[in-house]
């Protein structure tokens, strides 16, 4: 007859043993606290804590911040309207209008390219998603907008707004097309947008 071993229930613990418990925990994480509080008094520790916006945060070189749109060396988009990125994306928030051009070398061109940045998750996976280097999720990290429809980025402050980036600037030549640029290397650029915000067909690609 096989026997069933039967485990007994733990015994209880009495208040004082649950108080001291308690106590002992507590006391531990406000002695840490105040160690480290005393270190960084005495400069013996370095604060990790940032007073952003007056010091700017720094991150990595690989952090995804916000969007940008490249050119070529000429000063034209690179984006040929292939819609690869909006198919990869997995919130959905890429929007494009493709436009004919009569440039040899792409048949299209983005009229309307806008971001929905409230609904993207940065995931990283348009500027993979790109084959022609297009789209690429830059240092940016501080966002503001006051009503909806400044968290829609359009095509023109995909492509140009130097003033808000730090000196980075959506221009890469195709030698350079893997690193950040900024505006004191910059010469000869025309910033015009390709086309007007809204589908209108004016200028080509
Ligand atoms: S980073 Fe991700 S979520 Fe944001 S637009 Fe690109 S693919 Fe979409
Ligand atoms: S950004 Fe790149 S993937 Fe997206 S539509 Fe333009 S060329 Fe295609």
């Amino acid at each position: 007859m096989a026997v069933i071993k039967v485990a007994l229930p733990p015994k209880e613990q009495s208040a004082f043993s649950i108080g001291w418990g308690y106590f002992y925990s507590i006391s531990k994480g406000l002695m840490y606290t105040l160690g480290i509080f005393f270190e960084q008094f005495l400069g013996l520790r370095k604060s990790n804590t940032v007073e952003w916006p007056e010091v700017p945060a720094t991150y990595g070189e690989r952090f995804k911040g916000k969007h940008f749109l490249t050119r070529r060396d000429d000063g034209k988009i690179r984006c040929t309207a292939c819609f690869l990125c909006a198919t990869a994306c997995p919130a959905q928030c890429i929007h494009i209008e493709a436009g004919q051009t009569q440039d040899k070398e792409v048949e299209k061109f983005p009229v309307r390219f806008e971001i929905d940045i409230l609904r993207c998750v940065f995931c990283g996976f348009c500027e993979e998603a790109c084959p022609v280097d297009a789209i690429r999720l830059g240092p940016e990290y501080a966002m503001v907008g006051e009503e909806g429809m400044k968290w829609v980025y359009t095509k023109d402050y995909l492509t140009d707004r130097r003033e808000l980036n730090n000196g980075i600037t959506s221009v890469k030549e195709e030698n350079t097309k893997h690193e950040l640029i900024h505006t004191d290397k910059l010469t000869n650029i025309n910033y015009e947008s390709d086309a007007p915000h809204g589908g209108q067909h004016k200028h080509q690609h």
